[in-house]
């Protein structure tokens, strides 16, 4: 497919590019800052689009921390935004249990691989959760672990839902636990599935790690609801009333942002350099998707402004 757009410094073509949207969907880290280091010039960027009526929607898919959380983490960058303005893949998957599923009581308890932003988003959702940071699963299994496993009596009856994320502290027992409820029937979900996970300039073990090994035991695949999964977007159009053609999704990462863009049919999507993929990577014949723009960085939109 046709290469993209390289914005940078020509302020015509910036802000013809800007005018072809009402919304904008960012993605967090790799574009907005890196772990902790926030990006020369991003708040300004976004108050700069927000001053030229532009909505900006934050969707992340960290699912280790809850809107509120990110809603602080932004603040403290300097970033002003309201709860509502975020969309992470934690809150995703609450909204999709609660308003999709809709399972019916006793068995809409869901058992959580992950940590206090599931459990947070599952709560303002009213959703029973069990697993998660309890710390009664952090632990060596044990032989009356496998029996209890084994005929049942450790399991609760009510799970219907086994929700995958970013799990800090996976153990065997974790997932002995929750393949005895996948082999029960429980509804497999998974937050997101990303690969790896960027941190201090190295590449971790991301959220997809954990749901591997299941789909591994049960031969069965996850419905994923954090970027590039269509659950999400639908979601966020929904909610934000998205018309999908002035809409356009800002990302560092190709199979997760600049997929959803591109999968999603929104009018445009903006692949920033300042995180996971390289230029190189939409020039490959494999390239999982080609975004239509891109920036070195996020605050090269400021030339705007000249
Ligand atoms: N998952 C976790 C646990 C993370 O810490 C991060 C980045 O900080 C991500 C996913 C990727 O987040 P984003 O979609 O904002 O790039
Ligand atoms: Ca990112």
């Amino acid at each position: 497919s046709s290469q993209p757009t390289h914005l940078t410094g020509d302020s015509a073509a910036i802000n013809e590019f800007i005018d072809k949207f009402d919304v904008f969907l960012f993605d967090c880290d790799g574009v907005l800052w890196s772990g902790d280091h926030l990006f020369e010039g991003v708040p300004e960027t976004l108050e700069l689009l927000r001053s030229r009526g532009k909505r900006v929607v934050f969707v992340t898919n960290n699912s280790t921390k809850s809107r509120e959380d990110y809603q602080k983490k932004l603040d403290k960058m300097g970033i002003a935004s309201s709860v509502e303005d975020i969309f992470g893949s934690a809150y995703s998957s609450a909204i999709y249990i609660s308003r999709i599923m809709k399972l019916p009581a006793p068995r809409n308890k869901v058992f959580v691989l992950g940590e206090a932003g599931i459990e947070a988003e599952l709560r303002t959702e009213n959703v029973p959760c069990i697993g998660g940071t309890d710390p009664a699963l952090r632990r060596d299994m044990t032989p009356e672990d496998f029996a209890g496993l084994a005929d049942g009596s450790m399991l609760d009856p009510d799970v219907g839902v086994v929700l995958a994320g970013l799990d800090l502290h996976i153990n065997y027992l974790k997932l002995s636990v929750a393949f005895q409820y996948l082999q029960k029937g429980a509804k497999f979900l998974a937050t997101n599935t990303d690969s790896t996970l960027p941190n201090s300039h190295a590449f971790f073990p991301g959220a997809g790690s954990i749901s591997i090994p299941l789909v591994n035991m049960t031969g069965q695949q996850p419905l994923a609801l954090g970027k590039p999964s269509q659950a999400m977007m639908d979601a966020i159009e929904g909610k934000f009333q998205l018309d999908r053609a002035r809409t356009c999704m800002v990302g560092d990462r190709l199979n997760t942002d600049i997929q959803f863009g591109v999968e999603g049919k929104l009018g445009g999507t903006l692949a920033v350099l300042t995180g996971v993929s390289k230029k190189a990577d939409w020039e490959a014949a494999d390239a999982p998707a080609v975004p239509a723009y891109y920036v070195d960085k996020l605050s090269d939109l400021r030339a705007a402004q000249q």
